[in-house]
């Protein structure tokens, strides 16, 4: 906060306030808001029906309850020096900002993400087993999908889906967050949304899913793997697309080490698609950050300067997407080392053939 010129520090819902105090904020039109002023202590001022689920830290907060006739908004301002900055949480509702700004005028707002955010790019040990757990579940449900134990053939995209989620949790997660099931031309669509397709036989099914685990210290963690399967023998321009795709990304995760920047690390991965004339079908930023969100820093996008550190945590997941035809995505986390990258997702990258 000092280096940033932040006088104080406003969390209300998103990642940041777990991440700081393993509490998560309801996202309510009721007020919840941590006040952490750069010197002092932080308050946590809290609806008093939420009150109870908050687990005492007093040593990191005091809980300012307050009740349903209370303005929360005022025991947030006295709490703020005059026409300070104060860094804000990226996704503090607008109707709680909009009438801040009002009553502080003078004030300096900033992101919160600009001081928390590179703190929770870097993970800890602790942090990095948490990912590796959740990695290592959402691997167990990719060997099942590439061991045919998870029917495809003649079931719809959404049918999948569910399928997918339902094994997300059997393997340990508390949460699904997303499980992308694409078939066939629907491959082309990097986030489509699992629908009433049926998936036939002789055809390329993208599966990308994920969820969170949730730790002792209340926040969870987050995978996310991307693997596809042909549902036949692939024909062989598919496989020279995703032979190359594989190079690709092997190449991606072998440039995530600390000190090279995040755009080399995308254009690693990034040149063996341009160099095959795919260019202009790999459509998206080679990767993300992931930790207590699916999606946070670094982000591994070309004019991301910002260099690897050890224990940045992010995913590798170059795609080629040809419209109306077909698709295929190649994802893994992995977390970056002083002298090699940590892969956390092993299962097997090659295209695999489901018969059933
Ligand atoms: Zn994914
Ligand atoms: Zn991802």
């Amino acid at each position: 906060m000092a280096a940033r010129g932040v006088d104080v520090l406003l969390l209300s819902v998103g990642a940041d306030l777990p991440y700081l105090t393993g509490y998560e904020a309801m996202p309510l039109e009721r007020l919840t808001m941590l006040v952490l002023p750069r010197e002092g202590d932080a308050t946590l001022v809290v609806p008093r029906l939420e009150a109870p689920r908050v687990v005492d830290r007093p040593d990191v907060f005091e809980i300012v309850p307050w009740n349903e006739i209370d303005d929360p908004l005022e025991l947030v301002t006295k709490q703020l020096p005059p026409e300070c900055t104060i860094a804000i949480g990226n996704q503090t509702w607008a109707q709680f900002l909009v009438d801040l700004v009002e009553r502080c005028p003078g004030t300096r707002w900033v992101k919160a993400s600009e001081v928390v955010g590179p703190l929770r790019a870097v993970k800890d040990d602790a942090e990095i087993q948490a990912l590796a757990k959740a990695s290592a579940a959402a691997d167990r449900v990719a060997v099942q999908l590439q061991g045919g134990q998870i029917p495809l053939i003649g079931r719809t995209e959404a049918e999948v889906s569910a399928d997918i989620g339902a094994r997300l949790l059997a393997e340990g997660h508390h949460r699904v967050n997303f499980a992308i099931v694409a078939a066939g031309e629907n491959a082309a669509s990097p986030h489509h949304e699992a629908g009433g397709r049926r998936i036939r036989p002789d055809e390329v099914v993208l599966c990308d899913f994920g969820g969170t685990m949730l730790t002792e210290g209340g926040a969870g963690y987050c995978s996310d793997i991307t693997r596809c399967v042909y549902t036949g023998a692939p024909p062989a321009e598919f496989t020279e697309l995703y032979d190359v795709l594989f190079e690709a990304q092997a190449a991606g995760v072998a440039a995530a080490t600390a000190g090279t920047t995040c755009e080399s690390v995308d254009l690693a991965a990034r040149r063996p698609i341009v160099d095959a004339g795919y260019g202009e079908f790999f459509i998206h930023r080679t990767g993300h950050g992931i930790g207590i969100e699916a999606h946070e820093d670094p982000y591994i996008v070309e004019g991301n300067t910002a260099i690897l550190e050890v224990g940045h945590a992010f995913s590798i997941e170059p795609g080629i997407y040809i419209p109306g035809r077909w698709g295929a995505r190649l994802e893994d986390i992995v977390v970056a080392g002083a002298d090699a990258p940590r892969p956390l997702n092993k299962a097997a990258h090659r295209l695999v053939t489901v018969e059933a």
